[in-house]
């Protein structure tokens, strides 16, 4: 079955699926995401993927091409056509397609809009979370507003590439004062050895993410120690648990930091309970 992408008011095979070469995001990278974990056939948490659409939306000053109702149907159906049970729908707006000038085009320009969806092998991520998986530490090279949920991805890309060709699976951005900032393309946690759970704070330098956020709310609920603050690069070699959260791998435990295990090495105790709880919590619609 060929897979079907959604491209400005269009479902299209992907192999005839196209957006133009003056389009802003393929020229400037002019553009927003979002990637919402579909389970069961059902988005996860997606009314807070789209209140993030939106503060991204409205940041760059794009104004949202559809109504709320008209996009979570666009959603659905491009998950339905592509018959995917427990996978991810992804999301991208761009300003859309004008001569390549670096200031905003005409404001009659309508934006660009692509949806795809693919399915997950649930078996082989939870094989991968029973395992736990390595990280290393790279100086965070990003731009100020990693808030936006742009396409804007290089730093991104090199930083998880030279993870993997270090036998790692995600690179820990590392800020100026020797801070986790968050990972390449997850948010960075650590258990402290009193059993504190310890995730950087909400600003301009991290993306607030939909998985965090969730998982915030399971902590609170079962009342464990929380606290929003930058933790070091030591801090972490020192924890005796940490973790990644994002939409498409959940809670992931982390068992070694730059070569060092992470406690004894195996996923911790709290971040498997909560990889366990997390879809209890989080809103299936
Ligand atoms: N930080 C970055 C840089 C990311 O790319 C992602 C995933 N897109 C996250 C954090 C996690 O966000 P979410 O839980 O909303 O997927």
């Amino acid at each position: 079955m060929s897979r079907i992408a959604y491209v400005n008011g269009r479902y299209l095979p992907l192999s005839g699926a196209k957006v133009a070469i003056e389009d802003r995001g393929f020229q400037f990278a002019d553009g927003v995401y979002e990637v919402c974990e579909v389970r069961g056939g059902r988005l996860v948490d997606e009314r807070r993927h789209v209140a993030r659409l939106d503060r991204s939306l409205n940041e760059i000053r794009i104004a949202r091409p559809m109504s709320a109702a008209a996009l979570s149907i666009v959603l659905r159906e491009t998950v339905r056509r592509n018959r995917v049970r427990d996978g991810i729908v992804y999301l991208q707006i761009t300003r859309g397609v004008a001569r390549r000038d670096f200031s905003f085009p005409q404001a009659n320009t309508p934006p660009s809009v692509v949806v795809t969806a693919r399915s997950n092998d649930l078996a082989r991520l939870e094989r991968m979370a029973e395992e736990g998986i390595a990280v290393i530490t790279l100086p965070d090279i990003r731009w100020q507003r990693v808030d936006i949920k742009s396409v804007a991805l290089l730093p991104n890309v090199l930083a998880k590439q030279t993870a993997r060709d270090r036998g790692a699976r995600e690179a820990w951005l590392v800020d100026a004062q020797g801070r986790v900032t968050e990972g390449a393309s997850s948010n960075a946690w650590i258990v402290s050895r009193d059993g504190t759970l310890i995730t950087h704070p909400l600003g301009r330098d991290i993306l607030p993410g939909v998985t965090r956020s969730v998982v915030i709310d399971v902590i609170k609920a079962q009342g464990l120690v929380f606290e929003e603050r930058g933790f070091s690069v030591e801090e972490a070699y020192a924890a005796r648990e940490a973790f990644v959260t994002s939409a498409s791998q959940i809670v992931l435990p982390v068992v070694s930091i730059d070569g060092r295990p992470v406690g004894n090495g195996a996923p911790g105790l709290i971040a498997t309970a909560l990889r366990r709880d997390y879809h209890a919590h989080a809103e299936l619609t």
